[in-house]
């Protein structure tokens, strides 16, 4: 394992990226240039294979993003699509741990890494997945974050798929913005949560989106109410109704609102959602089965 992660490691973090990076700043057709082109028409030939491309992003930290691309990534592939999640939260990666389980990406031809097969149906790409050290913080600036994502997309064998969910970090950044440029066919998934405060930056995520000329399948308000345990009464923790509010203010379609489940913490933290989704037969994942729907149809 450590071998394969070693040399994956060297392959992404120490190889061509570095390359990248120091050809950075010069202007006529250089060598890295030239190598650029060819990255560009590989990609083209990897997303080829991908019917939908889905990039969960979101106003603010800490709503829910990365819990809700990976649910919706484990039910779809529960239910016999083929999916991928790539994450490109490059700062704070939390995919591997909420999948749980110790699959790796594996080096498998000089220009290709094969996506960690999570399971049958499901594979996921993570930066934390060849840094191995969980606790090692990525220091890097635009153009080294912007080659690595393009490599996650050119080196890697993703295969035929349904889906490839691309859980990007909180705002407008360098990485959504290379999704955007690098994906012309990606379509965004914006997560809120019901409160003012974590709206006012979706909107942000929404303009981006309109900047830049992707599709908007949706709003995801995450959070949304919790029933009591003991007399099931609604209790609107963070308010209610603002997603949808905002959703027709800012003229988006509303794609469902998930309730507030203590369970998704517990088998998050625990890399057991997977668990949680082929189990639950309540207001969960219904909430997220009518998500679903409403992608399917877009
Ligand atoms: P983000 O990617 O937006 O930073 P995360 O997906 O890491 O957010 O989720 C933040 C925390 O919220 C995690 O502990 C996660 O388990 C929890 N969480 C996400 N969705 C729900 C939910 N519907 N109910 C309860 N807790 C949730």
């Amino acid at each position: 394992m450590d071998v394969i992660r070693k040399s994956a490691k060297r392959f992404f973090v120490e190889g061509r990226i570095t390359l990248n990076e120091q050809l950075v700043g010069i202007q006529e057709k250089t060598p890295g240039d030239i190598e650029r082109d060819q990255q560009d028409q590989i990609i083209e030939q990897k997303l080829a294979g991908i019917k939908r491309k889905i990039l969960v992003m979101s106003g603010k930290g800490g709503v829910g993003k990365s819990t809700v691309a990976a649910y919706l990534a484990l039910l779809l592939s529960q239910n016999g699509s083929r999916v991928g999640i790539l994450d490109v939260d490059l700062h704070g990666p939390s995919i591997p741990r909420l999948l749980g389980g110790n699959a790796t990406m594996e080096v498998s031809g000089q220009n290709s890494v094969s996506p960690a097969k999570v399971s049958e149906n499901l594979t996921a790409v993570s930066l934390e997945m060849v840094l191995g050290d969980k606790d090692t913080a990525v220091i890097w600036r635009g153009p080294l974050k912007i080659s690595a994502i393009k490599q996650f997309i050119s080196d890697i064998e993703w295969g035929d798929l349904d889906y490839l969910f691309i859980d990007a970090p909180p705002g407008t950044g360098d990485e959504p913005l290379t999704v955007a440029q690098t994906i012309p066919d990606a379509e965004a998934v914006v997560v809120t949560t019901p409160q003012e405060i974590a709206l006012a930056d979706v909107r942000k995520s929404i303009t981006f989106c309109r900047q830049v000329k992707m599709k908007i399948l949706g709003v995801v308000e995450n959070m949304s109410g919790f029933s009591c345990p003991h007399c099931n009464e609604k209790i609107d923790l963070f308010g209610s109704g603002g997603g949808a509010r905002m959703s027709e203010s800012m003229q988006v379609p509303m794609l469902g609102s998930i309730p507030v489940d203590p369970r998704m913490v517990v088998f998050g933290d625990t890399g057991r959602l997977a668990e949680l989704a082929a189990k639950d037969d309540g207001d969960l994942n219904e909430a997220y089965r009518k998500i679903l729907e409403k992608i399917g149809k877009a």
